[in-house]
């Protein structure tokens, strides 16, 4: 089957150029030192080399890195310490951008530099000059060219190193050991039965690939789909032009989109034709109830929600019949998964209670985090995992509160923000918006909102207090809201709370 993979300016490549060139490069990979067990870390936006770059990793067996690109150069030099790759895979203007504070650590790493292509410029505002290798690089289609396709068996693994997104603190490399056969062939039914992806199928994945979910979505779809679709940069109105072109069957998105899709005038939301959509999945981010049951009132029942992370995979999941049955769930455990919840003393709670979420996917070989054993001890409890989430069971289905060190303690009572934002977010003018505790002298903590305001909106802060008052109890109305011009909020839907609060909790030493 040659079908293309589609870029969102219409560039395409057959699937057999694209996995030529990976083959290419797996031989070079392994020209340069790369063997089975070896990193390759890739600091790429979505584009091609990032398929090839994926795919060649995976003929040798190598772990394959991908960096949040979004990252300050602090960050990316912090995975590269810690994973330490034999080869960093990087888009030229990344790379400028980035060299001179690596410079220390890129002296031990090979570098191949991939060249922007020109719909990266044009969306990212490249420089001029950025985009091109400088000359003692070696720049990904030349280099590739000159070697043989690999022509070795591929090993059996599914060994990977992935990093969490880093939304509590440093990101962590999740390192998984090799799968059995077993866990494999489960693993292949868990992605067709969460992603939906079956021969044939038209694929559009709006995310980055750097992180988890669209990148599980890439490795299930390059074998099976008939054509594959991904953007480099999420524009609403570019997606529903790609579902209506396409006939995209299959999507995975962030809420964030939804957000973006629905605010989009009615009359450009009517001039696309989405019926071709069968399964669009999300995950990584809360999503507002009221938006899901907006976009399913739209794009019909096709919303399905996936709840996990970097560590345990799809453990839950919400089908849209489902969804729309029990609004605000993210389901039932996943094929091989397991759950159980943990009140503050260690003790399992009933159904209804509130507590810590400990999760297991069976069909995932175990993992360590690297460089820091103790930590993967600390987060494991009767052979199950916690990513540090708090919520509640009813009927078998989960239902999430927020994560645990999002929690705020105000005079003693609980407050899961996510509940406020959940609110706050369909506040006429508000286009994002974070909640989270700041410190009180007389609560301990009190409620802090950032909030991000659609451009032209004049929206006040007691327009939003009001708007609040009338929709949640009192004592969850945020004390203290500001606005931003733009809020720490990742491709991935994940928003970095940590960059709002910090500020506040500097010199009020840290309560987590
Ligand atoms: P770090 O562990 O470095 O702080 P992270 O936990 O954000 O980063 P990931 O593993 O990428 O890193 O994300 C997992 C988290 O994403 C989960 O713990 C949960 O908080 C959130 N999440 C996943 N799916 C959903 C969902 N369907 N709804 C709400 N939140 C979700």
């Amino acid at each position: 089957m040659t079908s293309p993979l589609i870029f969102l300016d219409r560039t395409s490549r057959a699937r057999d150029e694209v996995l030529s060139n990976a083959a290419r490069a797996a031989t070079g990979l392994q020209a340069c030192g790369v063997a089975e067990g070896d990193t390759v870390a890739l600091l790429l936006r979505n584009d091609f080399a990032f398929v090839e770059a994926t795919q060649a990793a995976a003929l040798i067996g190598a772990y394959c890195v991908p960096i949040n690109w979004h990252g300050r150069a602090q960050e990316i030099g912090y995975i590269l310490k810690d994973a330490k790759p034999k080869v960093l895979v990087a888009h030229a203007d990344l790379l400028a951008a980035a060299r001179d504070e690596l410079r220390e650590i890129l002296s031990d790493i090979q570098v191949l530099s991939v060249p922007t292509p020109p719909e990266l410029i044009r969306q990212f505002g490249v420089s001029a000059g950025a985009e091109t290798p400088i000359a003692t690089d070696r720049s990904w289609p030349d280099w590739l060219a000159e070697f043989q396709p690999w022509s070795a068996a591929p090993p059996r693994s599914r060994a990977t190193l992935i990093y969490t997104s880093g939304t509590t603190g440093h990101p962590k490399g999740v390192k998984r050991e090799p799968a059995t056969p077993e866990q494999t062939k489960a693993y292949g039914e868990l992605m067709r039965s969460v992603y939906g992806i079956t021969p044939g199928v038209r694929v559009l994945i709006g995310g980055p690939l750097y992180h988890a979910s669209p990148n599980a979505c890439l490795r299930q779809a390059i074998t099976q789909a008939e054509l594959i679709a991904f953007q480099s940069k999420f524009e609403p109105e570019d997606t529903l032009a790609i579902i209506e072109r396409e006939r995209i069957t299959h999507a995975v998105m962030v809420p964030t989109m939804f957000v973006r899709l629905m605010r989009l005038p009615e009359e450009i939301r009517r001039r696309h034709d989405v019926s071709s959509l069968r399964w669009v999945i999300h995950t990584g981010a809360p999503c507002a109830p009221e938006i899901k049951k907006a976009l399913m009132d739209w794009w019909g029942p096709v919303i399905y929600e996936t709840y996990g992370g970097t560590e345990v995979g799809a453990v839950m999941l919400s089908t849209p019949e489902d969804w729309l049955a029990h609004s605000g769930s993210v389901g039932r455990p996943t094929p091989g998964a397991r759950i159980a919840l943990y009140g503050e003393d260690g003790q399992p709670v009933g159904p209804g209670e509130i507590g810590e979420i400990y999760v297991r996917q069976d069909s995932l070989a175990d993992f360590v985090y690297l460089n820091d054993a103790a930590k993967r001890k600390s987060v494991e409890r009767d052979g199950l995992i916690s990513v540090g989430d708090v919520g509640y069971l009813k009927d078998g289905r989960l239902y999430l509160c927020d994560r645990r060190s999002d929690m705020v303690i105000s005079a003693g009572v609980n407050i899961y923000p996510a509940e406020i934002e959940t609110a706050l977010i369909q506040c006429p003018g508000v286009r994002d918006c974070a909640v989270f505790g700041i410190p009180d002298e007389e609560f301990g903590e009190s409620l802090a909102a950032a909030i991000e305001a659609e451009p032209g909106s004049e929206l006040t802060t007691d327009m939003v207090r009001a708007y609040l008052a009338e929709r949640i109890a009192k004592y969850k109305v945020p004390r203290r809201i500001d606005f931003h011009a733009a809020l720490p909020r990742e491709e991935s839907g994940k928003i970095f709370k940590r960059r709002l609060k910090d500020p506040f909790w500097k010199d009020a030493g840290r309560r987590i």
